[in-house]
């Protein structure tokens, strides 16, 4: 059997060891430290940003840039349905309705016209959305000009979830940074790893210094423990923001990988009947999951079994949140299309993810190929 071919496997650069020696060395081995504060630095000037709060996993990170954009019990949050359950799980930890938005079918991210229609109705309940969390869906940035003028229009913040889109770009402006907060993911699949880890990225230092407060259990600046605030311990480790900060310094070279394998998908399967998402117009995606949709008789999973035969590792798309039993009776604003209830369902039943990690060789990206023109045929 050839070597296993993982979806998004940890792509380790070799100058992770030293940060996390820096930390074993000082004995700094807590919620924080040098390591932590470097990769906030790091990441703040790859997005060109002004503050950063390094966390546990971009869950949490969601989960204090919601609070800080003051969701409380009884309210409405708008969230991109065509997701992972991250980006919504939060909004139930504050007790608020989700109200999921479907997606448009070129880039699959949020569309600007269901969010429009969805915005008309809460406004005429007098139920405005605190927040709107729009998901960076595989890295391809969502239609902002539209989405940001419809929430300027409503007075309703962005919420941006970049957990996907490291490095991806809108107009020269880098992904993370196109909200009031952004979010992003150190998971071990996404673009860059902290083994786990996530953090809110945002121009607003208020912000990053009162997220910061929250994830230290809110404890008062006074020589004993003192807290007026609930508080949560969600904190990233000085050794876990180690891994971080040595795979910032090979952050181009991934992205510039993942972009390459998704050109090679591109061409690989011009004559097949699929179809890869459009990033819009102005954008720079980073290519995080190479996607697409098989436009015949195929099923996803008759590919996956292929590839799995092969020793390759591919996925269905994400389930899109309205789908999902714990979100029965949340509101959802569909937009029509043929043969399907929405936009989001037809990609789910189309859609499938190939390997796209940056460790993987030429000669793998041959196999997969050859594997998928042999299922999906000419
Ligand atoms: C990975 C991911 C997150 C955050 O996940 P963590 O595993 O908690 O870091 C959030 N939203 C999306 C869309 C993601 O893919």
């Amino acid at each position: 059997m050839p070597n296993r071919v993982f979806l998004s496997p940890p792509h380790m650069n070799g100058a992770e060891m030293r940060y996390i020696n820096d930390a074993f060395e000082s004995n700094w081995i807590a919620p924080l430290g040098a390591n932590v504060d470097l990769l906030e630095r790091r990441v703040c000037e790859y997005l060109k940003c002004n503050g950063a709060t390094a966390l546990s996993s971009g869950t949490a990170a969601i989960h204090l840039a919601l609070r800080y954009l003051g969701v409380e019990r009884g309210d409405v949050v708008f969230c991109s349905a065509l997701t992972f359950a991250a980006s919504c799980m939060p909004i139930l930890y504050e007790g608020a309705e989700p109200v999921f938005i479907d997606s448009e079918l070129d880039s699959w991210n949020m569309s600007p016209d269901a969010l429009r229609s969805a915005m008309s109705d809460y406004a005429a309940l007098g139920r405005l959305p605190k927040a709107v969390v729009v998901v960076d869906l595989y890295g391809i940035p969502a239609n902002y000009d539209a989405i940001q003028a419809i929430c300027s229009e409503f007075g309703v913040p962005i919420l941006e979830d970049a957990a996907e889109a490291l490095g991806s770009s809108y107009r020269g402006r880098m992904c993370g940074t196109l909200g009031a907060l952004g979010v992003l993911s150190f998971n071990a699949n996404k673009i860059i790893t902290t083994s786990g880890g996530g953090m809110i990225v945002t121009d607003d230092t208020a912000a990053a210094e009162k997220t910061k407060f929250w994830a230290t259990q809110s404890r008062e600046p006074v020589a004993y423990y003192l807290h007026r605030e609930v508080g949560y311990n969600y904190r990233l480790s000085n050794i876990s923001a180690g891994i971080g900060c040595g795979q910032m310094e090979t952050i181009a070279g991934f992205v510039n990988r993942r972009r390459e394998v998704n050109a090679f998908y591109r061409e690989a399967f011009r004559s097949l009947p699929v179809t890869f998402p459009t990033a819009p117009e102005g954008s720079v995606p980073n290519c995080w999951l190479s996607v697409l949709t098989i436009d015949c008789a195929v099923s996803p999973t008759d590919v996956i079994d292929a590839l799995e035969r092969c020793n390759i590792e591919a996925r269905r798309c994400w389930n899109p949140m309205n789908r999902q039993p714990k979100f029965d009776g949340c509101k959802f604003y569909a937009v029509q299309t043929d043969g399907y209830s929405s936009v989001g369902e037809t990609l789910f039943e189309k859609g499938i993810c190939l390997p796209s990690g940056t460790a993987m060789s030429d000669a793998e990206l041959d196999r997969i190929a050859d594997c998928v023109r042999a299922t999906i045929g000419d």
